[in-house]
């Protein structure tokens, strides 16, 4: 299929099929800084295109809906990406504009899943260079789907950057195709892999209820066999406190992440950082920042 055939086909099937209306993409390469539930006062770096969402991955509970251009392939795509310059520019004047604020991170993640982005390597080392000249305080970081995570030239840039926050919503590859809904070429096995020989990781872990759910006995209990076997710094855990992509969906409550977390640190010994947002969205909680 044509690029314009896909691009159309997608958009069609967006407008049938997505339920609610979500928060809009990020329309520059640089937001915030905004604060963050896990990062603190993060300026976020949006690498992404910005009229679609290209991701390679159509999780259901995306807070930007539906997944425009779902593909691990970003080479028809090229030009819709941040150039190197622009990146530049935009990040060196953001850090201009707020060099007398907090920030204590900076973070790749934007409106799909950064290290797609297919000079990701490139810009970290930007991203780097600036953070150094500007806030050398500041931790240089990437919110990742792991999608990537067994490419050799994202795995350089992934060993350059201070944090690394990588997804792992399941257990076990079935359950990662109905919540994820990964592109063609994106394997279960192949990212639990990449992930196990990754060092100083951090998982990050949605966990959701409803017509679709992973709080489940059996599938807490695959997942954490697999934080077991990835041995992260540390997993994060939260679960929904924005409109999503599936309209079917439940919070997890946070007594119910709470347990999650306790019975994962005593399988384990790998320490579970429950993360609980106010927000908006959120109607039952309130806690700011939690644990
Ligand atoms: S990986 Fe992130 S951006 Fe991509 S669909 Fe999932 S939640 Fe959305």
């Amino acid at each position: 299929m044509s690029k314009i055939d896909l691009k159309t086909e997608s958009r069609r099937y967006r407008e049938r099929y997505l339920e609610m209306p979500t928060i809009p993409l990020q329309s520059g390469i640089t937001y915030g800084p905004v604060r963050s539930r896990r990062l603190g006062w993060s300026l976020g770096l949006n690498i992404s295109p910005i009229s679609y969402k290209f991701c390679s991955f159509n999780c259901v509970y995306c807070q930007y809906g539906g997944t425009t251009i779902c593909t691990i392939n970003t080479s028809d795509w090229r030009e819709d990406f941040p150039a190197l310059d622009d990146f530049e520019k935009a990040l060196e004047s953001a850090l201009r504009e707020h060099k007398d604020e907090e920030i204590n991170n900076i973070t790749f993640s934007g409106n799909g899943e950064p290290t797609l982005h297919p000079q990701f390597e490139e810009l970290v080392d930007i991203a780097k260079k600036l953070q150094r000249k500007y806030f050398p305080e500041a931790k240089l970081g990437v919110l990742s789907n792991s999608s990537t995570v067994t490419m050799e030239k994202v795995r350089r840039a992934l060993a350059k950057l201070d944090f690394r926050i990588m997804k792992l919503d399941t257990g076990g590859p079935e359950t990662f195709r109905k919540i994820n809904r990964p592109c063609p070429g994106v394997d279960y096995e192949a990212i639990l892999n990449g992930l196990k020989s990754l060092e100083n990781v951090t998982l990050q872990t949605m966990f959701i209820d409803g017509a679709i759910s992973n709080i489940g006995e059996q599938e807490v209990s695959e997942w954490l066999e697999r934080v077991g076997e990835i041995k992260p710094v540390k997993a994060q855990i939260y679960s929904l406190h924005r409109p999503t992509a599936t309209t079917s969906l439940g919070e997890v409550s946070a007594e119910k992440l709470e347990e999650i977390a306790a019975q994962t640190e005593e399988a384990t010994g790998v320490t579970v950082e429950v993360i609980i947002a106010s927000s908006p969205y959120r109607r039952r909680y309130n806690e700011p920042y939690r644990k």
